[in-house]
């Protein structure tokens, strides 16, 4: 579903009492007439008309055949991992999602569930670290926070003749820039607290399958373990999805400024973001989806913990946080935040330098965003001529 007039109207009006809105059923159960006997909802964990309501527009989003939305990403990705079993390996992104690491390293490994991680921008790699163990292949593209792009289509060649599974995180990318299941993907989990819930509002997850049987396998998991997405969050997701494809174009078309921008600042050392010509990825992203997102990271010439933090404590619009993909930007420094707990020399190795900053380009104007950066990069170079003249 590409065309906005067929989103908006896949929204539906609710058939009760004709609300264009879809009312939040607040109710933890449902009255049967008789046992087994009822409007096709039983007790809210299973089943709830605005939770469905929300994973059916998802669905419809990512091209798949069933949607299943969790209290947060993570339980997302919980409930994929539980289609494995004990003794089973998975092949993963080598920079994956620090939560997922943490979910495989310190509570699957203990079940008997081992990963590999690899370089997935080489689809040789991929293809290498397959063991006759491995059921899943487990892929972020872009990737967090030094937007690496991953081969979909070839990797999800490798994974059907090895007869894996392939699941792609597509949070950073979202439905409307890349559709992985039309791309070979049988699984898409999203973290729906960014891009697709979009006003920084709720905490939320998706799992989409490509067919049904393997979404009633994941809708087995949703109920059987119960982290379900409430009435009133599934609510805002619908609402925040109502303006995703308008969300998303506004963006990309911020981020593609501000990029090009920053790649021309003298104070700035290399720009990752997958709309430049020089990033690695740019052709392959080009191919695999519409846009480029509106997530950059950045280094700075003095690759310093210090002048990073200058920076990011110096801006205006830019709101220092964790998370991303909502209306207000934000930005936020990996290596004393979201990468802190990793030793710095493997966080060097991962490209994630001491000074990298990642901005959440929001949707204020551009050229308010682009005036914020520019008092902070002079700001920051203040600061440091102050010291220099003290040290003398
Ligand atoms: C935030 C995030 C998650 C985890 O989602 P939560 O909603 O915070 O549980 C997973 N994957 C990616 C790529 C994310 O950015």
């Amino acid at each position: 579903m590409s065309n906005l007039t067929e989103l908006i109207h896949s929204i539906p009006v609710d058939p009760q009492t004709g609300a264009i809105a879809v009312p939040i059923y607040q109710t933890s159960t449902f009255v049967q007439e008789a046992p087994g006997v009822n409007k096709g909802y039983d007790y809210a964990r299973s089943n709830n008309p605005t939770r469905e309501a929300a994973e059916k527009i998802i669905a419809k989003l990512e091209k798949g055949a069933v949607a299943a939305a969790f209290s947060s990403g993570l339980a997302a990705i919980d409930a994929v991992i539980k289609l494995l079993k004990s003794g089973d390996e998975i092949v993963a992104v080598d920079d994956i999602y620090g939560g997922a690491f943490r979910l495989f390293h310190k509570v699957y490994e203990k079940f008997g569930i081992k990963v590999t991680y690899v370089d997935t921008t080489d689809v040789q790699a991929v293809f290498q670290a397959i063991t006759p163990a491995t059921r899943l292949i487990w892929l972020e593209t872009p990737t967090n926070p030094t937007l690496k792009i991953s081969d979909i289509a070839a990797i999800s060649e490798i994974a059907k003749a090895n007869h894996c599974l392939l699941c792609v995180d597509n949070t950073f990318a979202s439905p409307v820039l890349q559709q992985p299941i039309t791309l070979g993907a049988d699984l898409v989990v999203h973290s729906a607290t960014k891009y697709l819930g979009g006003h920084s509002d709720i905490i939320a997850g998706i799992v989409v399958a490509k067919t049904q049987q393997l979404g009633e396998e994941i809708k087995f998991y949703q109920n059987a373990t119960g982290a379900i997405l409430s009435p009133f969050d599934s609510f805002l997701l619908i609402r925040g999805i109502e303006t995703l494809p308008l969300r998303i174009r506004q963006h990309n078309a911020n981020a593609i400024a501000i990029a090009q921008y920053l790649s021309e600042h003298p104070a700035v050392d290399k720009v990752f973001y997958p709309g430049l010509i020089s990033h690695p990825g740019h052709e392959l992203a080009k191919r695999q989806s519409k846009g480029f997102g509106g997530i950059i990271s950045f280094t700075l010439k003095d690759d310093s913990i210090e002048a990073a933090t200058a920076f990011v404590t110096s801006t205006k619009y830019f709101k220092l946080a964790e998370s991303l993909g909502g209306v207000k930007s934000l930005l936020c420094h990996p290596a004393t935040m979201t990468h802190k707990s990793i030793p710095a020399e493997k966080r060097w190795a991962a490209g994630v330098s001491d000074s990298l900053i990642r901005l959440s380009v929001g949707l204020e104007e551009v050229e308010d965003l682009i005036a914020d950066l520019d008092h902070t990069f002079q700001s920051i170079q203040n600061v440091e001529r102050k010291e220099r003249v003290e040290v003398a």
